[in-house]
């Protein structure tokens, strides 16, 4: 048989089963062969792996494409995401108003720009949302919907996000428990609460970076997280609780599995409250919601990914300029870029720092996402038959980050300056090699749609 791409003399990364020396044939997109090493079949390509590491390709399933630079985010942020590694992206499309055109602005600006595949989100938080739900699911295959607990009154207004309520919190849920693989993604924070803190913070002076945090503090999460879990165990909604941040709202989640043993609950946290805390001298620069805390939180956080209680890692990639990360912390955008990073942080400070598995990686950042959001019989795995999505790593490599070279709209990192070891040095979408060495490789419009159809 006459293959498309072979790649040969890697390591595979198999999730639940370890390393495995291998050589993995692609056809027409997928994944044709896994076959022992020094296999002597014809490929049209050849790639040389040796003294490489071939990860299922990485799937992101938290950013939002649109927040940098309008519909051109899906050349950008694809690209960017493509030098990091990642294969697969989920985006959280947001408005007050129908999702229909919403949907159909994005697919069009996604088909001729987006290098990688990827899917959407919906953020249900009007009366329209809610009548129009099954449509979603049924129209376009989207089947994850996202809540803001944070944004209620005003607070997301910015964002075109119309406040809602406890009220609507459970119909929301009630109607995601009710679609075929519906899952509901619920931001967990206490805006009440942090409405309070902040006003008194406010009153006395404060315009700092760990003011903004102090008044986002770990309780007013955890308290949120236990609500959301009671909710939807009522209802028997699954739930995905975004961007875990604190030991203290890890503890309410352990403790709502435990309660709640028939209900799938999904945790995921990002790589930036995995390696920054709220330290003054980031300004606001280290803005974001959650807010970067202590490091026993990030102690915390860290044994939640050994011990298997975190499922998922995020990146929440934000594509503002850094123009947007000055001034009053009060008006800052929260937020940053994190696509490009997302993998090479969890390889430098994950497996190198501390010894995290190079399957538990995988798991956390191919293979739990794609199962969690419906994709989990295509992508996530080294599996013949399964979509031909591969990311190649270079253990070895070390690099200062920066951001010039990542390739976002958003011209800062969270990481610029760092020296992180092991990097991807190719990334496959079913079979094409999109970045190599550094460089896309790939014309805008590769990527694909990925409708959910009840998984
Ligand atoms: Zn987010």
């Amino acid at each position: 048989m006459q293959y498309d791409l072979l790649i040969q003399g890697g390591t595979l990364v198999l999730p639940g089963e370890g390393l495995a020396a291998g050589d993995i044939a692609i056809a027409d997109g997928r994944i044709a062969a896994i076959l022992a090493p020094g296999s002597r079949v014809s490929a049209e390509r050849t790639l040389d792996a040796s003294g490489l590491h071939i990860f299922p390709g990485i799937v992101d399933p938290h950013t939002h494409i649109g927040l940098g630079n309008g519909l051109a985010d899906w050349g950008s942020e694809t690209r960017s995401a493509a030098l990091g590694g990642v294969t697969t992206l989920f985006t959280y499309l947001m408005s007050g108003e129908s999702y229909f055109p919403v949907i159909a602005e994005n697919l069009a600006a996604a088909q001729r720009e987006a290098v990688i595949d990827y899917g959407f989100h919906l953020v249900p938080c009007s009366e329209v949302h809610l009548a129009e739900l099954e449509r979603y699911a049924s129209e376009f295959g989207v089947t994850s919907f996202k809540f803001f607990t944070s944004f209620r009154g005003d607070e997301g207004a910015y964002l075109g996000i119309t406040g809602a309520d406890d009220g609507y919190l459970f119909r929301y849920l009630r109607a995601v428990a009710r679609l075929p693989g519906g899952l509901a993604c619920v931001h967990p924070e206490n805006i009440e609460v942090v409405w309070q803190l902040r006003r008194e913070l406010q009153e006395a002076g404060r315009d700092d970076l760990p003011a903004w945090n102090e008044s986002r503090p770990d309780f007013v999460e955890a308290e949120c997280v236990s609500r959301t879990m009671i909710y939807a165990a009522q209802v028997g909604c699954p739930l995905y609780l975004v961007h875990f941040s604190s030991a203290a709202a890890l503890r309410e989640y352990r403790a709502g599995k435990e309660r709640f043993p028939g209900v799938p609950f999904w945790g995921e946290t990002c790589p930036h409250y995995l390696t920054h805390t709220s330290d003054p001298a980031l300004g606001p620069l280290g803005k974001v919601n959650p807010p970067l805390r202590s490091p026993a939180d990030t102690e915390a956080l860290w044994q939640a990914i050994f011990s298997g209680l975190i499922d998922t890692i995020g990146s929440d990639h934000v594509p503002r300029p850094r123009a947007r990360k000055t001034g009053s912390i009060w008006k800052a955008s929260a937020g940053f870029p994190g696509l490009a990073t997302l993998l090479p942080v969890m390889l430098s400070e994950g497996y190198h720092q501390r010894g995290l598995p190079l399957d538990r990686i995988a798991e956390l950042c191919a293979t739990n996402p794609a199962r969690a959001l419906g994709v989990g019989r295509r992508k996530g795995c080294l599996h013949v038959g399964w979509d031909g999505d591969l990311t190649l790593v270079d253990l070895a490599a070390e690099r200062t980050v920066d951001s010039a070279q990542l390739g976002s709209f958003s011209d800062y990192s969270l990481y610029e300056g760092w020296r992180l070891r092991g990097w991807p040095v190719a990334t496959i979408v079913r079979g094409k090699v999109v970045m190599e060495e550094g460089a896309v490789a790939a014309e805008g419009g590769w990527g694909t749609y990925l409708p959910r159809r009840g998984e």
